[in-house]
């Protein structure tokens, strides 16, 4: 008989499934093959454990699971985007998507179920805050899509597949992961940094801090915890050149402001993986995209070593905003590129799947249609 409330073994780290283990009388090695069952393999079911003594399989079975979130929809745009939409309990959906490179596939991984720091041009703020998300959702966003891409080493026919198909990155098909999708990482911090820790294990995926990316809004304290708790490579969403326009932009800003959040910048680099920060700066016409706006930036992160990531706003209903003209986006990059900053224009991916940035929730925006039309989502895959 198993136990009303199992212990999912997805929320745990190494050192928390070690310690866990150890609880059970369990040596450390014990918990070590487990996770590379899980995670490398794929695998939830404790039986197919076939090097796991028959006795510890038994005593998992009754008290634990392996239980990632369950995908409600997967749909793959025409340019190779993949994303799915996870029900993640009480009508509540994240998304991950995966975007197919030449020579890269990124997942984009969501940390909370909504977001509460409401920036004006983002449809996830614009659904409020529903909840943080546990560690096991959002390491189990890359143990689905590893499974789902064909990537977890479980089936042998996949690899062989993959090996035709001419793998990427060492046989990779994931190679890097970015935490750009629904909520703010670093308000969720502990899960998170459990997450980023499997992210980075051998025992789990073994990919590189500097193919690990946080994205945040600019919380400063937490920068910091980040930097001497688990770094890697940062991305911060600036889109603006002063307070006053951050202010109305991205509020919180009105507490961590832009001396500050370029001072925090400066010390995470001191022990960062990557020796510069992205600025993520979404292009918003007539209102943070003029000549002056681009020279004030560059101003700014005078004294802070860093590229630039350009994202041409995607609309969503009711935003208020508009997208800046493409020929305004090559003159404002201009500007940072003469100066001497690495500046690159995101290309928008997936469009036709909803799955560029800050398009994320559209479909689960208005919460009671979203419950009925979860459900009936649900009952068809059933
Ligand atoms: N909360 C984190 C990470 C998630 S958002 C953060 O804010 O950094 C990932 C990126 O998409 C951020 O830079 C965010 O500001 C940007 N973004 C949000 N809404 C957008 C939109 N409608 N169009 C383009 N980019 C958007
Ligand atoms: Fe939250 Fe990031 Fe959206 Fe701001 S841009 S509301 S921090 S998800």
């Amino acid at each position: 008989m198993s136990t009303s409330n199992p212990v999912n073994l997805l929320d745990f780290d190494v050192d928390g499934l070690v310690a866990w283990f150890a609880g059970l009388g369990e040596k450390p090695f014990r918990a070590r093959q487990v996770m590379r069952w899980m995670h490398h393999e794929g695998c939830d079911d404790f039986d197919a454990m076939t090097d796991v003594a028959k006795s510890l399989r038994a005593k998992l079975k009754e008290i634990a699971v392996i239980r990632p979130p369950v995908p409600v929809r997967d749909s793959i745009s025409i340019d190779g985007t993949r994303k799915w939409l996870l029900d993640v309990g009480n009508a509540n959906a994240v998304e991950t998507v995966f975007i197919p490179e030449t020579n890269r596939g990124t997942l984009c991984v969501s940390s909370q179920a909504g977001c509460a720091l409401d920036c004006a041009f983002c449809s996830t703020g614009k659904q409020g805050f529903n909840r943080n998300l546990s560690a096991a959702e959002i390491i189990g966003q890359l143990w689905l899509a590893n499974k789902l891409l064909g990537a977890a080493r479980g089936d042998p026919n996949e690899q062989a597949a993959d090996l035709e198909a001419g793998e990427k990155d060492n046989g990779r098909i994931i190679s890097n992961v970015v935490m750009m999708g629904m909520g703010e990482p670093l308000a969720n911090f502990d899960n998170v940094v459990t997450a980023l820790r499997l992210m980075l294990d051998d025992h789990a995926y073994g990919l590189s801090r500097r193919r690990v990316t946080v994205s945040t809004s600019g919380i400063v304290p937490a920068m910091d915890r980040l930097r001497d708790e688990c770094p890697v490579a940062l991305a911060v969403s600036l889109h603006a050149s002063n307070d006053a326009l951050r202010d109305r932009l991205v509020p919180i800003n009105q507490k961590y402001p832009l001396r500050e959040l370029m001072a925090a910048c400066q010390r995470y680099l001191e022990r960062a993986p990557r020796d510069f920060v992205t600025f993520e700066y979404v292009m918003l016409d007539g209102v943070n995209d003029s000549d002056a706006h681009a020279r004030e930036l560059v101003a700014l992160v005078r004294d802070v070593p860093c590229k630039f990531n350009l994202i041409p706003f995607n609309p969503f209903p009711n935003s208020g905003f508009l997208r800046s003209p493409a020929e305004r986006i090559r003159r404002f990059a201009g500007i940072l590129i003469d100066a001497g900053i690495v500046t690159t224009t995101r290309k928008t991916r997936g469009d036709d799947v909803d799955a560029a940035c800050g398009q994320l929730a559209g479909q689960v925006q208005d919460k009671t249609r979203r419950v009925v039309r979860l459900k009936q989502e649900m009952e068809i895959r059933r």
